[in-house]
C-alpha cells in the first residue's frame, strides 16, 4: 500500500493544491492534523480534503475550533488566527473537524498529530532520546506524526533530516514527520509532504513550490496577523 502523508496544512489552499497536484498515485492520503489555523482558507482546505477522501486526525489547532479554552496554550498570533477561523468556519467544516479522531491506525502502524503517547495532540517530538522512549513503547511499527513542521525520521539509530526526492528504506520501528504543507519551519518555504510504500517499507520526502504571494495577500486581506504572511516566504 502506498500512502501520501500531509501535515499542518493550516488553511493554506494554494500549498495544498500544489501538493495534491504533485503527488504520485497513492492508495490513501493521510492528514496528520492542524488542517486549520494561521491561514486564510479553512473551508476551502476542508472541502479539498473531503473530495480527496483523505483520512485525517485532529491537531491542536483543529481542537481549538471546538474547545475555546485551548487558546490559553496558544501564542497571541496563533490565538488571533484561531478566533478569526472560528468566525468563518461553516457548520459543515466545523462538524468535519469535530468528527476527526485523535489517533489513527493502518494495520499495525499508527498516525497522530503530536505524539503517539497521550495527550496525542500536544507533545512535540524534537530530539532523539525522547523519540527513543516513544519507539521502545511503540514496538515494531511505524508512526507518522506532525506538529513540529519539520521533516524528520527518528529510529533507534537516531535522528535523520531527510533530503527530498530519494527513497529511504525504513526499519521495523520508526517515527516519520513529513513536515508542513502550509507553514514550513525548516527554512525552506516550499510545501512539504511525504510518500510511503508500506510494502518495503520506505519513505520519500517531497517539496513543491506554490503561489506564496497569493496566500500572503489573502492573509492580509482577511486581517489575520501580518507575521503569518511574512513567515511563509522565509519558511519559518
Ligand atoms: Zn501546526
Amino acid at each position: 500500500m502506498k500512502l501520501a502523508l500531509l501535515s499542518d496544512i493550516h488553511s493554506n489552499l494554494e500549498a495544498l493544491v500544489a501538493v495534491l497536484d504533485a503527488l504520485p498515485e497513492v492508495d490513501r492520503i493521510i492528514v496528520l492534523g492542524d488542517i486549520v489555523g494561521y491561514g486564510p482558507d479553512p473551508n476551502g482546505v476542508i472541502t479539498r480534503l473531503r473530495s480527496a477522501r483523505a483520512r485525517a486526525v485532529m491537531g491542536n489547532h483543529d481542537a481549538a475550533m471546538l474547545a475555546p479554552s485551548l487558546l490559553d496554550w496558544f501564542n497571541p498570533h496563533a490565538a488571533a488566527a484561531a478566533r478569526w477561523t472560528r468566525t468563518v468556519l461553516t457548520p459543515e467544516s466545523r462538524s468535519y473537524l469535530a468528527s476527526l479522531p485523535k489517533f489513527g491506525r493502518l494495520g499495525p502502524h499508527r498516525y497522530v498529530h503530536g505524539s503517539p503517547r497521550k495527550p496525542y495532540l500536544w507533545e512535540y517530538i524534537l530530539d532523539d532520546l525522547q523519540a527513543l522512549e516513544i519507539l521502545v513503547r511503540l514496538g515494531p511499527r511505524l508512526c507518522f506524526f506532525g506538529h513540529t513542521h519539520l521533516p524528520r525520521i527518528f529510529t533507534a539509530e537516531g535522528e535523520d533530516i531527510p533530503k527530498p526526492g530519494e527513497w529511504i528504506t525504513l526499519p521495523a520501528a520508526a517515527l516519520i514527520n513529513p513536515g508542513s504543507v502550509g507553514q514550513p519551519r525548516d527554512g525552506n518555504p516550499e510545501a512539504a509532504f511525504a510518500t510511503v510504500d508500506l510494502s518495503r517499507p520506505a519513505v520519500c520526502f517531497g517539496r513543491v513550490p506554490y503561489d506564496i504571494v497569493t496566500t500572503q495577500a489573502k492573509i492580509l486581506a482577511a486581517g489575520l496577523p501580518e507575521v503569518e504572511a511574512a513567515r511563509l516566504a522565509l519558511g519559518r
